[in-house]
């Protein structure tokens, strides 16, 4: 089914209207609802839509004053999610608010009651790190910045950061 002009906008943009049934792709029937009678049920057979569906086509100014504009607004969204993440990353993954923490060494798992009661948590990369000193168990101060990084829609713990952090600081597991 042919497109319906309708206007040119101030953007150039030619607007039409889509009459196109979306069910039967404005055929009206099809041999697959041969049990049910053929007929299109959405359209009741005339292939036509009820209410139009709207197409716009851009010019290519406009488009890409369009694709500026969204890639704006998702960098944008991707920076605010950063700025209200961080904070709770370093709570999530032990560090203080200042952004440093303490990495325990040795063997953690005979104290791992005292490190978590102490507000101590654990991943994988770095096992305990807590925002303050605990007890006189041996650690190591460590910076957020070294080791977080920004994944997709959170920040976490980098992996091969920690690896090299750790190695750096001739920590082994
Ligand atoms: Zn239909």
């Amino acid at each position: 089914m042919e497109l319906q002009f309708i206007k040119i906008d101030k953007n150039g943009t030619k607007i039409y209207h889509d009459w196109t049934c979306p069910r039967c792709g404005g055929a009206g029937e099809s041999e697959a609802w041969a049990h049910t009678g053929r007929t299109c049920y959405e359209c009741e057979g005339s292939g036509r839509r009820h209410k139009p569906a709207i197409v716009k086509h851009y010019t290519p100014e406009h488009e890409a004053k369009l694709n500026a504009k969204r890639e704006k607004r998702i960098a944008e969204r991707i920076e605010k999610a950063k700025v209200e993440d961080y904070p709770k990353a370093l709570k999530r993954n032990g560090f203080g608010e200042d952004g440093v923490g303490y990495v325990y060494t040795g063997n953690t798992f005979a104290i791992k009651d005292e490190l978590k009661a102490g507000g101590a948590r654990f991943s994988f990369a770095l096992h305990w790190v807590s925002p303050k000193p605990i007890a006189d168990f041996p650690c190591i101060e460590i910076r957020a910045t070294d080791v977080i990084d920004w994944f997709h829609s959170r920040y976490d713990l980098s992996n091969p950061k920690c690896e090299a952090w750790l190695a750096e600081h001739g920590i082994e597991f």
